[in-house]
């Protein structure tokens, strides 16, 4: 298993501060000479994105799992390839109708007047990716900036420098550096890079992380949208049937390993539940995973440090007196080596525990007692606002309860992720699991300045209209 130091990887990018504002020199230029690129350019970069990402698929999927030291070729195909795809061909279909001007009307008293907003493209708009949906992360942006008429900049992360640096040489082979420009290293050029006078910033990462990003970008006062983390509640109510719920949250919190951003983080039920909600997920893992060590189909954790930190999580919970059940019968060695933790449900949990502090990013799954509606939302609300809440109900009544009494970035109902995947639902959280939205239309918008515009007439009517509104108004307005 190739086991991979991300300082050591970023060591080898040479870019340099003065590199990147150069290269942010040669878009800002390229912008100025075609300030309103026609849907036909956008059009073609579109197409040409989805074209490379089709001729490397095979490429694209090896590198990530190389970086992981294995990455479900399965779950890269779903969730960074095809997503990627479906995200381009509906910026393809909409992508000119979004652009166009939009007629607005004008108050009574400017009769004879026109109001419009143009979308107009910002200029150079830059991307910081995270690793665990590392195409996905770093394209969905991009079709969203392109489609609006901007050109790209990227930030890969150092933890994925086999696709980061497969994914320099698709867009250095395929685009010119005044349409995309990509750049890879350590945390060093990430703060430079996130200190550049960007027309729009968009950073997806960590919370902790995103600070320091918004500050950096505060001194440009370049606008941002984070794109952050946190721990996303699973709600099931009193009347939720444990079978029915069973599948939805072990697909959504094994998939890449419970290394996703809105990963159901931790459960909440009522305690006569627990036992039957446990023992049921157990089975369901088993199921999907026969075994967990040597499983092509299981992601393992992306780096030492992470493996360590979920085992301290683990160690954490069980010394303050929580119970641990995990999912095989796998050799525990064998799954340190390849760095895979197998579905681990830890029940008995409470508040001082870490693992209900933090978010988890793996497959450990807390569940905590909490009897009533009311203890459930007044679990959520106590706590950071996360990028995604599950709720598990027949219950109309419920549903509405939940949806309007917390917040959360997005929710799904009687499922876990589905609510990223429509191309209607603008993607993003609300306060420290985020800041702004994207994907499809708010895409566009995100990355466009939606620019108010009102046309005075300039005809006889204008003031014939006007004199007789305005008279005995005020003097100054004519
Ligand atoms: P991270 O915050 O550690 O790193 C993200 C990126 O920021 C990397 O490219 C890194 O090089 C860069 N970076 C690191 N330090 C920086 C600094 N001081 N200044 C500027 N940039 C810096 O996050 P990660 O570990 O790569 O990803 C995991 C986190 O991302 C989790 O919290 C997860 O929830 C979140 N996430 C959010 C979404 C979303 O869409 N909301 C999606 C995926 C992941």
């Amino acid at each position: 298993m190739v086991r991979i130091n991300p300082e050591k990887a970023a060591a080898k990018s040479k870019l340099k501060t003065s590199d990147l504002q150069a290269a942010l020199a040669v878009q800002k230029a390229a912008f100025k000479r075609t300030p309103y690129p026609a849907w036909s350019i956008r059009k073609a970069r579109l197409e040409k994105l989805r074209d490379v990402i089709r001729a490397h698929e095979d490429d694209i999927k090896n590198a990530i799992s190389e970086d992981f030291g294995n990455r479900s070729l399965l779950e890269t195909d779903f969730a960074d390839i095809v997503s990627s795809y479906n995200e381009i061909a509906d910026q393809l279909k909409h992508g000119e109708k979004w652009m166009s001007r939009r007629k607005k009307k004008v108050e009574l008293a400017q009769m004879g007047a026109s109001a419009e907003i143009i979308p107009q493209p910002l200029g150079v708009v830059g991307v910081i990716v995270p690793w665990n949906y590392p195409l996905f992360l770093a394209a969905s942006p991009m079709i969203g900036a392109m489609g609006a008429g901007n050109s790209v900049m990227v930030k890969m992360s150092e933890y994925t420098p086999k696709f980061s640096a497969l994914f320099k040489k698709m867009m250095d082979e395929t685009f010119s550096p005044e349409e995309v420009f990509v750049a890879t290293g350590g945390v060093d050029v990430a703060q430079a890079f996130s200190g550049l006078a960007f027309d729009h910033l968009l950073f997806t990462g960590s919370t902790s992380v995103a600070k320091h990003v918004a500050k950096a970008a505060a001194e440009n006062l370049v606008p941002c949208t984070l794109e952050l983390g946190g721990k996303s509640p699973v709600i099931v109510a009193g009347d939720a049937n444990i079978d029915d719920i069973i599948p939805q949250i072990a697909l959504g919190k094994m998939m890449n390993a419970g290394q996703t951003c809105i990963a159901p983080d931790y459960a909440l039920m009522p305690q006569a539940k627990i036992n039957a909600f446990s023992d049921a997920m157990i089975k369901r893992a088993e199921e999907m995973y026969p075994t967990f060590a040597g499983n092509e189909q299981y992601t393992s954790v992306i780096a030492d440090a992470h493996y360590a930190r979920l085992q301290s999580l683990l160690e954490d919970a069980e010394n303050k007196g929580a119970t641990i059940r995990v999912a095989g019968n796998d050799d525990k060695q064998q799954l340190a080596k390849e760095r895979r933790i197998p579905l681990t449900v830890v029940t008995g949990v409470n508040e001082d525990m870490k693992i209900m502090q933090e978010e988890i990013f793996g497959p450990l799954l807390p569940v905590m007692a909490s009897e009533t509606l009311d203890d459930q939302i007044g679990y959520v609300q106590d706590h950071a606002r996360p990028l995604a809440l599950y709720l598990f109900t027949k219950d109309a009544a419920t549903k509405d309860r939940v949806l309007l009494e917390t917040h959360a970035g997005g929710v799904s109902t009687n499922d876990t992720m589905w609510h990223i995947s429509q191309s209607e639902l603008p993607f993003g959280g609300v306060g420290p699991s985020g800041m702004g939205a994207y994907q499809g239309e708010k895409g566009f918008e995100t990355f466009s300045h939606m620019k108010s515009v009102f046309h005075q007439s300039t005809g006889g009517i204008r003031h014939a209209i006007k004199g007789k509104l305005m008279a005995g108004i005020h003097a100054p307005y004519d």
